[in-house]
């Protein structure tokens, strides 16, 4: 007897080949039986009607770290199908800290999540994953550790390369995380303290975590200007320490470099044509998003936030602000450039009424000046400012999007349209990523076949995982489903209006377990923390 038959759909086995139709039995976690189930009995029946049945998808950058914490029903991933999230992206994870680390974490969250009581001290891994499955999650967890997170432990936020010491602490405590479980490390390398490090003391690391066999996953140095040289420090990690290399959001920023897809995924082809294994992820929106600080260089943030605030109310630092935004300092480059102040849209703040609103539109209701408005901006909110910058061109996106090295994935952290997590003006792309690329990419503008569409949400993420038994639909796989209309399947998230739920999903199973059911979320915490 199964537990479940879904009877009726066209099946997208993740593979990247042709739908076809058949039945899928599930028993317990897993398909059991797929073929003509016309004689085979269940518990439960669904008739998919001729809908769309596929893995579940898995989101390899997410920043659902403390979301999850809060909230552990995940809606805005859950409801579009996503049942697998990796965390602990772009540098930043929330362990393993030291005392040091976790009184500077804490400070740096306060505004975020003031609710949470995040760490209690000294905290590793197992220590954030032990409480994270306390807590229950909807959908299957797999933790990346953050280089951020080891240097801020081990250094605090300081330029310099680190000692001896500092390095064998951070080798240390990666070594501990990825005993508990984690699949690689991450870096954020236009974020303080990440951007202080050159690329040795990454290497160093990234060996650590190949003689796991885990992964690099980079947000690299730069996007606009210095986007070649970024993408060449990456594949020269992956290369010298022998270890995959995910690039996180490839895209081509700045208006100035539109056009530059093309090379750049030369670039890309050229690594993986001398063996190393390369691949990117990559949302689909013209707009990113970041704090306001980034907009910052390097030596702004150095020392602590009171250093930071106060230089930013300093005249003369400002000076020095202003003219190392617009020119760059060594080989960093302000996401400013190709972006400009008009197209800098404030998406959280204190001040619920600037929100949806470009730094320049401010700066002339204030009678100020952009520069010094975004410097107040800082102030005002003990530098706790988020942002979208409109800055990619839609043909570079729909070039990276098509290639065969991409995978889709949101870059966002959980949210939901009630509850703890219904604040701010997110990203929509943390609401839309995958039923955007469903809906416009594959159904309106043709970009991808459905089939490919869905393979670059499953088992091409599940691959640079290593999550063999996840992704796919085939005997033996884990049960996690999503059936969506193809022709209803859709994202309405905007960037002024965020908070809403997709179109067309009807159901989500999670480990077998019925999540999602008419586009409802039914309360269902089956997710797991997946171990490397
Ligand atoms: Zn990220």
């Amino acid at each position: 007897m199964l537990d479940w038959i879904v009877r009726g759909a066209r099946v997208v086995d993740g593979t990247g080949a042709p739908w076809i139709r058949t039945d899928v039995g599930v028993k317990g976690d897993r398909i059991a039986a797929m073929g003509d189930l016309e004689g085979a009995r269940a518990h439960r029946e669904v008739d998919a009607g001729g809908d769309i049945l596929a893995p579940g998808f898995i989101d390899v950058h997410t920043h659902s770290d403390l979301p999850l914490l809060v909230e552990g029903e995940g809606h805005s991933h859950i409801r579009q199908g996503v049942t697998t999230v990796a965390i602990g992206n772009c540098g930043n994870s929330p362990a393993p800290l030291s005392e040091r680390g976790a009184s500077r974490f804490r400070e740096q969250i306060a505004v975020d999540f003031p609710e949470l009581d995040w760490p209690p001290g000294p905290a590793g891994l197992a220590d954030y994953l032990g409480e994270l499955a306390r807590r229950g999650t909807s959908s299957n967890v797999v933790p990346l550790v953050g280089h951020g997170t080891l240097r801020m432990s081990a250094m605090g936020f300081v330029g310099e390369a680190p000692g001896r010491d500092a390095m064998d602490a951070m080798k240390s405590m990666l070594a501990g995380a990825m005993e508990a479980g984690a699949f690689g490390l991450s870096s954020g390398l236009i974020y303080t303290p990440g951007s202080y490090a050159r690329t040795p003391e990454l290497v160093e690391l990234a060996r650590v975590v190949a003689a796991y066999r885990g992964i690099y996953a980079s947000h690299i140095r730069g996007e606009n200007d210095t986007l070649f040289d970024a993408v060449d420090e990456a594949i020269e990690i992956g290369e010298a320490a022998g270890i995959p290399v995910q690039i996180a959001r490839l895209k081509v920023m700045g208006r100035h470099m539109w056009g530059s897809a093309d090379r750049l995924l030369e670039v890309i082809e050229g690594a993986r044509e001398r063996g190393i294994d390369v691949t990117a992820d990559q949302y689909p929106y013209e707009a990113s998003a970041t704090g306001l600080s980034a907009y910052l260089p390097g030596w702004a943030h150095g020392g602590s936030r009171e250093d930071l605030l106060r230089r930013l109310g300093d005249p003369r630092a400002r000076e020095e602000m202003r003219r190392d935004i617009l020119e760059g300092v060594e080989d960093w480059v302000s996401p400013y450039r190709g972006v400009g102040w008009e197209n800098t849209l404030v998406t959280r703040c204190s001040d619920p009424d600037l929100e949806g609103r470009s730094v320049e539109e401010i700066a002339r209701e204030r009678g100020a000046d952009p520069f010094d408005t975004a410097f107040d901006l800082l102030i005002e909110n003990e530098a706790n400012v988020n942002v979208v910058l409109s800055t990619i061109g839609e043909a570079d996106l729909e070039r990276i999007m098509a290639h065969p090295a991409v995978m889709i994935a949101s870059d966002s952290g959980v949210s939901a349209v009630e509850g703890p997590l219904a604040r701010g003006k997110p990203h929509p792309r943390s609401f839309g990523t995958f039923v955007r690329v469903l809906g416009e990419y594959v159904r309106e503008r043709g970009v991808l076949t459905l089939e490919e569409a869905v393979r670059k949400m499953t088992t091409m993420p599940a691959a640079r995982l290593g999550l063999w038994d996840r992704g796919v639909l085939r005997v033996g796989a884990r049960a996690d489903l999503v059936i969506f209309d193809p022709g209803a399947v859709g994202d309405r998230a905007t960037y002024t209006d965020p908070f809403a739920y997709p179109t067309g999903v009807s159901a989500v199973f999670v480990n077998g377990r019925e999540t999602v059911r008419e586009g409802a979320h039914l309360g269902a915490r089956a997710g797991r923390i997946l171990s490397r």
